[in-house]
C-alpha cells in the first residue's frame, strides 16, 4: 500500500517529485517505469528574466545556450539577438538522470509495465505485468485510463530529427528555430540545433491533420542532403498532439500529467516549462486538490493560431515570420514562455497578420 504511485519516470513525473518531496517527504511513493534505459534525445526551453530558472529550481544543466535565433522561409531570413533571453537545449537522458539521482533516496522504483488501472472508492489498484499494487492516489504520465479528446479538428506535431557530424565548419551560435518549406496541406519546417562547429541536430517537423512519417522522411532526407555529412550520430522521432481540447483530466484518485495529461502548449507542443512551473506552484497542495489550469488568454490565442494552421497551412508560416520580424522579440518570447504581460499580448495581436487571424477566428 502506497500513498502515491507514479507511472513513468519521465520528465513530468520527476519535475513533480523534485518539488513535491520538498514539502511531502513523509509520503510512501512508488515509481513504476517500464524501461530501464532512458531515451537519447534533446529538449529545449526559453530561459531569462521572469522565466522559471530550470538550473536553480531543478538543478538541470543545459547542453547549449543560444542567444541568437533565426526564422526564415524561401524569401526572407530573420535573425534576432534575444538577450537577455536565451533558448536552452538540454540532454533528456542527462536531465532525467540528474533529477532522479537527487530524489531516489526518498522513493521506491520498480521496472515493470503497467497494464491496467482500477479506481475504487478509497484506493487505486495498479496492475503491472508481474504484480498488483495498491495506492491512495495514482499519477500517470501515460495514456492509460485517459479518455481521448474527441476532437475532429486536431493537429499533430510530428517530427524526425537526425544528429549529424559534418565535414566543413558551421556557425553554432544561432538556433534555426523554423525554416519553412513549401507545403499546401501542412505547416512544414526545419529546426536546426548546432551544438558545435561540426555537430548539428536537423529536425524536420510538420503540423498536420494526419501523421505521414513516410512523406516526412523523404523531406527530411532532402534537408539532410544539403549538408556535407561525415557521420550520422542518432535519430529521433516524435508525435505531439496539438489541440486546445487536449485537456487536463483527473478523477478523485487518478491524476494525469505530462504530454498525456494535457500539459503541452497547444500551439507549440512545448511542455518542459509548463510542467516545471506547475510542479513548483503545486508543491504545497494536497494530492486531492491538484489540477492543471491553463491561462485563458494564451489558450484563446493558441486556438486561433491552431485554426490558422488547420485551415490555411500554406499561409500560416506568415504568422511566425511577421511575429518574429517585429521589434518586440521580448514580447514574443514571454508569450511563448507562458508569461506574457498585457502589453505583450497587445503587441502580439498588433504583429500578427490580421487577415489570416480574423478568418481563422470566424471559422
Ligand atoms: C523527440 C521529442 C522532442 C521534444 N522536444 C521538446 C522540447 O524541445 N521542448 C519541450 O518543452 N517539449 C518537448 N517535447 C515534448 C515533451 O516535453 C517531452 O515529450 C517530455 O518528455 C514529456 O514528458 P512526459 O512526462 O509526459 O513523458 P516522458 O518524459 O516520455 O515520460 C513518460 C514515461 O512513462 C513511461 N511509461 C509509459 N508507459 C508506461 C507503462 N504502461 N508502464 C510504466 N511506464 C510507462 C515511459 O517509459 C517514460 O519513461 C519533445 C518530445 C519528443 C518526443
Amino acid at each position: 500500500m502506497y500513498d502515491l504511485i507514479i507511472i513513468g519516470r519521465g520528465l513530468s513525473s520527476l519535475l513533480f517529485l523534485k518539488q513535491y518531496l520538498l514539502t511531502h517527504s513523509d509520503l510512501k511513493i512508488l515509481i513504476i517505469e517500464k524501461s530501464k534505459s532512458v531515451e537519447n534525445r534533446y529538449i529545449s526551453s526559453w530561459q531569462g528574466p521572469g522565466i522559471l530558472d530550470l538550473k536553480k529550481e531543478y538543478g538541470i544543466d543545459h547542453d547549449k545556450v543560444y542567444k541568437k535565433i533565426s526564422i526564415s522561409n524561401e524569401e526572407i531570413l530573420i535573425k534576432k539577438n534575444i538577450a537577455p533571453y536565451s533558448y536552452n537545449t538540454y540532454d533528456y537522458k542527462h536531465t532525467i538522470e540528474t533529477i532522479f539521482n537527487s530524489i531516489k533516496d526518498k522513493v521506491e522504483i520498480i521496472y515493470d509495465e503497467v497494464i491496467s488501472i482500477k479506481e475504487k472508492y478509497n484506493e487505486v489498484n495498479v496492475k503491472t505485468k508481474k504484480y498488483t499494487f495498491i495506492s491512495q492516489y495514482l499519477m500517470s504520465s501515460t495514456s492509460l485510463n485517459k479518455q481521448s479528446a474527441n476532437n475532429k479538428k486536431m493537429l499533430y506535431q510530428y517530427f524526425i530529427g537526425t544528429k549529424i557530424k559534418i565535414n566543413n565548419n558551421h556557425t553554432h551560435d544561432t538556433c534555426q528555430l523554423m525554416h519553412f518549406l513549401h507545403s499546401n496541406n501542412e505547416v512544414l519546417f526545419n529546426y536546426n540545433l548546432p551544438f558545435d562547429q561540426k555537430t548539428i541536430l536537423i529536425e524536420t517537423t510538420a503540423f498536420g491533420k494526419k501523421v505521414h512519417f513516410e512523406n516526412l522522411e523523404k523531406i527530411h532526407k532532402r534537408s539532410l542532403a544539403t549538408f556535407n555529412i561525415a557521420k550520422m550520430i542518432k535519430k529521433e522521432k516524435g508525435v505531439i498532439p496539438m489541440s486546445v481540447n487536449h485537456k487536463f483530466q483527473r478523477t478523485a484518485r487518478i491524476i494525469n500529467i505530462g504530454i498525456h495529461g494535457g500539459f503541452a502548449r497547444p500551439s507549440s507542443g512545448y511542455m518542459l516549462l509548463r510542467a516545471a512551473q506547475w510542479s513548483k506552484i503545486n508543491k504545497d497542495k494536497n494530492l486531492k486538490d491538484l489540477v492543471f489550469k491553463e491561462k485563458i488568454i494564451i489558450n484563446f490565442l493558441d486556438k486561433i493560431f491552431l485554426k490558422a494552421c488547420y485551415y490555411y497551412p500554406d499561409k500560416a508560416n506568415s504568422i511566425f515570420v511577421k511575429l518574429f520580424n517585429s521589434n518586440d522579440i521580448a514580447s514574443v518570447i514571454r508569450f511563448l514562455a507562458d508569461i506574457p504581460k498585457l502589453y505583450d499580448i497587445v503587441k502580439i495581436l498588433m504583429n500578427t497578420p490580421k487577415k489570416i487571424m480574423i478568418n481563422a477566428l470566424i471559422k
